[in-house]
């Protein structure tokens, strides 16, 4: 986790924008950890929210109120079949836990299967599920999680930015492309060695973010996660795919992460954007696994909270009514291009990747190299950046990616900003690294 020097104190928020208790306004890039979708308080949602606080704020789910069955329709239309039931919860990690609890009680098996670098949580057991050691505490979490190679096509040893679904390409890594690029098939050898050796027959599932978030936006070769899904499924597991931070539009062209992999997963996660900032989370799965968990009560006093649902109904006619998936793929793709010139000018930018607004930028020190550029050379782009009114995210096992996450309602304009200040940013690096030679 990084922190700014002289900690931000913020006063408030609207949209894209965040204000500190001085005036000074920022350009949130990163969303409150990609979890403001829709705006800071965009007046719709908080109107909801409001109306909502006003008439009931809590009941259990013995009884019916429906505000909160309204919300379960609407979310449930926008998933495929047979993804048609829903569970309500709080937090990521909270959604997870379910996940992994559901693909246990459904297969009878204990197993699953996660890739390092992924991160789904941090309660004690879905800290076994997350494969990054900063967020690894010494204690007994997650028996039963196996973490496979991460196809990460940039830091891993195979693959180039062209084995991915982005609008920037360029670094290539081996030599055997265009056409006959085998990346996928090495990294989906891994995951078959991991099936082979560490795993008994039978597994529970496997869980995966369809692009990696806190480890800095890493995206996998095209077609290998609708590989790895077939060979998960016919060791008897399900499919997990966490989207978390995917979610909702984020990466433009479609509104779940998976459908980018063309896959169906047996489990779905929410968290985060789901409720633009408000507490809520979910798990939608088919109505054969689901049935599995009746065997005892499953309870959560406040998953289907009446005001996240209110906030939650808001948040996905927005998304709609606001057009903010297109504008996910429209901005995205702009500021990915615009961001790509900067990595061909300035040798500290390993890699730019992403999707719609999922983006991130690899620092390195050369890319040659590509060693992770040192903690205190990319915290100094990171304050000045800050000081000149744009908030980035960090993220990767060596904090060395930057993470562009904003609010889906940024304009181009905004994109413009940022850029601009991240090129003087850049140029002052260089600046400071030309004077110490
Ligand atoms: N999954 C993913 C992909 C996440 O990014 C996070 C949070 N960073 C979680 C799960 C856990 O969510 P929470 O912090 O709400 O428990």
């Amino acid at each position: 986790m990084t922190f700014y020097k002289k900690p931000l104190l913020i006063h408030q928020g609207y949209m894209q924008w965040l204000w500190d208790f001085e005036g000074q306004r920022y350009l949130d890039l990163f969303a409150g950890i990609v979890t403001v979708s829709v705006g800071h308080c965009h007046p719709r949602v908080t109107v909801a929210a409001q109306k909502q606080l006003s008439r009931l704020w809590h009941t259990t789910s013995i009884y019916m109120h429906p505000p909160i069955h309204e919300y379960a329709e609407k979310l449930m239309e926008l998933l495929p079949d047979p993804l048609k039931v829903l569970f309500l919860a709080n937090s990521g990690s909270e959604a997870n836990d379910l996940a992994a609890m559901l693909a246990r009680v459904y297969t009878g098996s204990f197993d699953i299967v996660t890739f390092r670098g992924g991160y789904h949580g941090v309660s004690p057991y879905t800290m076994g599920l997350t494969a990054i050691s900063n967020w690894k505490q010494s204690m007994a979490n997650g028996f039963g999680c196996h973490p496979t190679m991460c196809p990460d096509v940039f830091r891993g040893p195979w693959g180039g930015s062209h084995c991915r679904d982005s609008p920037v390409q360029t670094i290539r890594t081996c030599n055997c492309c265009p056409g006959s690029c085998d990346a996928k098939d090495k990294y989906i050898l891994q995951l078959k060695d991991v099936l082979s050796t560490c795993v008994p027959k039978q597994i529970a599932g496997f869980i995966a973010e369809p692009i990696q978030g806190v480890n800095g936006t890493v995206q996998y070769p095209k077609g290998f996660l609708k590989e790895a899904y077939q060979l998960i499924r016919e060791k008897g597991g399900v499919c997990i795919a966490d989207e978390v931070q995917t979610g909702f539009g984020r990466t433009g062209s479609h509104y779940w992460g998976f459908q980018t992999h063309d896959v169906i997963p047996d489990i779905v996660t929410m968290a985060k954007g789901i409720g633009n900032g408000f507490p809520m989370a979910a798990v939608v799965t088919t109505p054969e696994i689901a049935k599995s968990l009746t065997q005892a009560h499953h309870f959560n006093t406040f998953g289907g909270n009446p005001v996240a649902c209110a906030v939650g109904s808001a948040v996905l006619d927005v998304i709609k009514d606001d057009g903010l998936q297109k504008n996910c793929e429209n901005i995205g793709t702009y500021f990915l291009v615009e961001l790509g010139k900067l990595r061909d000018e300035f040798e500290s930018i390993g890699d730019v990747r992403g999707k719609g607004l999922m983006i991130g930028v690899e620092m390195v020190k050369d890319k040659t190299s590509r060693d992770p550029l040192p903690q205190e050379e990319i915290k100094q782009i990171w304050e000045d950046c800050k000081d000149m009114g744009v908030l980035l995210g960090a993220g990767g096992i060596y904090s060395q990616t930057f993470r562009i996450k904003p609010p889906m309602c940024i304009t181009k304009e905004d994109v413009d900003f940022a850029v601009a200040v991240f090129h003087i940013a850049l140029q002052r690096h260089e600046e400071r690294k030309n004077c110490t030679k």
